[in-house]
């Protein structure tokens, strides 16, 4: 049943959770190793007694985030209607005058989702419907990753995810390029021709070497060659494509439609990675997967390293986007993850490559508060 509100629902707190977990095992990238992580879990309240929740990507300093939630966003928030989601994100967005981005974009983001939680609540719908979802009851995901580093290892990591059902694979790839071109190779050979693959270079590459590598990617029939230079080489990215017949994959770097807009109006890259988390919450990502729909790019949500929230706010996008390809899923079994609701993760619930999308009202979440307080960053 909905809500009876006898009127508009207000914003009466937000509350910011900064939380710190180290990793079963560390996470690689060419970016860097990581031993921990981080995020900011955030709690708006409602004077109806609706919570939402929602999850901020901050890879460091979290108290930094919470402080800026609570202190720069919540004035901008509590006493207002909680269902006016794109006048409170343009108003947050008005904290800075600058342009979008960096940890005002993220704290947005995870202030966002919460709001379009309490919507979904206060409807009785879950969020995939509030976006006027095109039905899907289950998406696909691939798994992320198998790691470039030692080639044993490589082909282990590689046949446990075909095990765990998987029908796409991402490979991190950050080899010099005579390297990453064997170990392109070797992948392609271990996995078959039936299996869908994928290399992830974190920026790894300059544009001479990311050409030779996308040209191996090309010869192998790999589906995308994701984030092969620095997100601010716009013009790297379209020679690359010029040059090399691979598709082309970024977008977890973006903040807002806006840092979308030249690669996806160019069609540079075929597939658009927004993280829901960073690039302002469900609000805004709705609007770069939609751009990328204008222009025939498919939409392929990023969720590295976040938790349990970010995820499952990415597949409530995922069903709801016509555009939708496939969603990550990682196996890093962070705390995150696993403890901090009671929904299991999307790698611990896929099946053949696919995950179930949550059918309850909001994003469909009931969070612990026991290992929120488990989980929270030393002061
Ligand atoms: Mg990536």
């Amino acid at each position: 049943m909905a809500v009876e509100t006898n009127g508009d629902i207000l914003i009466s707190d937000v509350i910011a959770y900064p939380l710190t977990q180290k990793l079963p095992q560390p996470t690689i990238t060419s970016w860097g190793r990581y031993d921990e992580v981080s995020i900011v879990l955030v709690e708006v309240r409602t004077d109806a007694g609706i919570v939402g929740i929602g999850e901020t990507l901050a890879r460091f300093a979290p108290h930094a985030y919470a402080h800026l939630i609570e202190d720069a966003l919540k004035p901008r928030l509590v006493g207002q209607p909680a269902g006016n989601i794109a006048a409170h994100w343009a108003n947050m967005r008005r904290a800075l005058s600058g342009r979008a981005g960096g940890m005002l974009l993220e704290a947005i983001s995870g202030v966002d989702i919460a709001l379009w939680d309490i919507l979904g609540k206060a409807a009785d719908l879950p969020v995939h419907a509030l976006l006027g979802g095109i039905g899907r009851k289950r998406i696909d995901v691939y798994a992320a990753a198998v790691n470039w580093r030692d080639d044993a290892l490589m082909e282990e990591q590689l046949d446990e995810l075909l095990e765990q059902g998987f029908r796409q694979i991402k490979i991190k790839m950050a080899s010099p390029v005579a390297d990453a071109c064997r170990k392109i190779e070797l992948m392609r050979r271990r996995a078959g021709d039936e299996v869908a693959l994928c290399v992830d270079a974190n920026w790894a590459y300059g544009l001479d070497e990311a050409v030779e590598v996308g040209k191996a990617l090309a010869d192998c029939g790999y589906v995308w060659f994701e984030e092969p230079l620095a997100p601010e080489n716009e013009q790297g990215y379209e020679e690359l494509r010029r040059l090399c017949d691979v598709p082309l994959a970024a977008g977890e770097s973006n903040f807002t439609v806006d840092q979308a807009k030249r690669l996806v109006t160019s069609r540079t890259l075929s597939v658009l990675q927004p993280d829901v988390a960073r690039a302002g919450g469900i609000t805004e990502t709705r609007r770069m997967a939609e751009l990328a729909r204008a222009f025939d790019v498919d939409y392929a949500p990023h969720i590295g390293m976040s938790g349990i929230v970010c995820e499952t706010a990415s597949v409530h996008l995922s069903a709801a986007m016509p555009n939708f390809r496939i969603m990550e899923c990682e196996g890093d079994r962070s705390p995150f993850k696993t403890e901090l609701a009671d929904l299991a993760p999307g790698c611990l619930r896929q099946k053949d490559g696919t995950l179930d999308v949550p059918q309850g009202p909001g994003l469909g979440l009931q969070i612990n508060w026991d290992a929120v307080e488990r989980l929270r960053a030393p002061e």
